[in-house]
């Protein structure tokens, strides 16, 4: 008797990017001085009154279920921060509290799609889009997108992309991995596209808050604001208030989106963890200049990480806009050899630094670019600085050969 599978997960790889913390991890536990630059973590604590608020909450007994969809102060909350800090009203009924960023993506993908549905996803894209399309039954359609092009969907290739099938549209401004983001008039010229079909538009604003250089953050409802009622706005405390472990994010939908979310979640995981929901409730509520604080201390990284790494020979480095990622071309590299060893993609140029520097990357083949590599400057400034120093004399005519 042969036992089998389900042969949808095996169409579904590890998330690379964990994968790479975790060995960079291991790597530091057996003694080596790895700079971890793989995983997009704020390396900062949680805000101290988001933890107190987390130990009152236990204190307190908070420790039973709560509803599906998650508390109401903080479903409150989270409507009022969309009203207050980007002008589009939600009722707390179409929030949907879920356990981190990623849940509120793959609810979203199992109300919206069925068997055979075409998602486009620009390219390069965040490392779980596909594999959540795919996990949902829907197929992945990647559109392309250029460093020339600032790493953005021109309404050309949206068009190119499209077919009878396209049932959906992954939208991530900030991106993770390039850390661009679009303006209002780039998100009105894709949305009059889109407002001719029947295309459900996923906005992950996780990386909101994160913007730099006075750029101002859109998303499509605040670009479109017809396509609301088509949009799924998943967000997260994880990127914002150095919460990754807490797993709180919530989705903002239609009305009959976020109730077929709430069933989702009624069946699978009953609510996200109670105490969390109120830590989560204190960073919402709470005050603000920690998230000004960090924001300010990224955006230092930013400048440090852009400028060292345009010293690295072979590395062609654009200033990202927002998010915490530096996606630098490297393909000028390919096709050499690197002390003794053939380089010919991304994965051997980011196994190469990992052996020969002691530095953590995520190689951008990954993120469906192989010419890039990403790097995270959610780092300390001396970790950006010795990974870059390190990278640098490995690849100057030194190392070499
Ligand atoms: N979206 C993007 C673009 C991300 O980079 C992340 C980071 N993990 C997430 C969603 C999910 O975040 P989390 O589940 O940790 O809240
Ligand atoms: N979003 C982060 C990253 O891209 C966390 C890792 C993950 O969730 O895959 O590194």
């Amino acid at each position: 008797m042969e036992l089998s599978y389900s042969e949808i997960i095996a169409r579904v790889q590890p998330s690379p990017t964990l994968a790479l913390d975790a060995l960079a991890k291991s790597m530091a536990a057996a003694g080596k001085k790895v700079v971890n630059l793989a995983i997009g973590e704020p390396n900062f604590e949680t805000p101290e009154h988001v933890r107190e608020a987390a130990i009152k909450a236990i204190r307190d007994g908070f420790t039973r279920y709560t509803q599906s969809e998650g508390i109401l102060p903080l479903r409150e909350k989270a409507a009022e921060m969309f009203k207050k800090d980007n002008g589009l009203d939600y009722s707390p009924e179409q929030i949907v509290v879920t356990n981190g960023g990623k849940h509120a993506l793959y609810n979203a993908m199992r109300v919206l799609f069925n068997p055979g549905d075409e998602v486009v996803i620009p390219s390069p894209y965040w490392v779980t889009y596909p594999a959540q399309v795919i996990l949902a039954g829907a197929v992945p359609v990647f559109a392309k997108t250029s460093a020339a092009d600032g790493w953005r969907l021109k309404p050309e290739e949206l068009e190119r992309v499209l077919s009878p099938k396209t049932r959906g549209i992954i939208i991530n401004s900030p991106s993770n991995p390039t850390g661009q983001l679009y303006d209002r008039g780039e998100l009105e010229e894709l949305g009059s596209i889109l407002v001719k079909r029947p295309v459900w538009i996923i906005s992950d604003d996780i990386y909101e808050k994160l913007v730099y250089d006075g750029s101002v953050f859109s998303d499509m409802p605040m670009a479109v604001p017809e396509l609301k009622e088509r949009t799924v706005i998943c967000h997260a405390v994880s990127k914002t208030y150095a919460m990754t472990g807490w797993r709180v994010g919530f989705m903002a939908a239609p009305r009959e989106v976020a109730r077929r979310a709430a069933v989702i979640q009624s069946q699978m995981t009953s609510n996200p963890c109670g105490v969390a929901q109120k830590a989560a409730l204190a960073a919402l509520a709470g005050p603000q200049e920690c998230v000004d604080e960090m924001v300010r201390i990224f955006d230092r990284r930013r400048r440090l990480a852009t400028r060292l790494f345009r010293d690295i020979p072979g590395f062609q480095t654009d200033v990202p806009k927002g998010a915490f990622y530096v996606f630098p071309d490297v393909s000028g590299l390919y096709g050499g050899k690197i002390k003794g060893t053939s380089v010919d993609s991304s994965d051997d140029l980011a196994s190469l630094l990992l052996k020969e520097c002691e530095v953590a990357c995520v190689p951008g083949k990954a993120f469906g670019e192989d010419g890039s590599l990403r790097f995270s400057y959610a780092a300390s400034d001396e970790d950006i600085a010795l990974a870059a120093e390190r990278m640098a004399a490995l690849l100057s005519g030194a190392g070499k050969g």
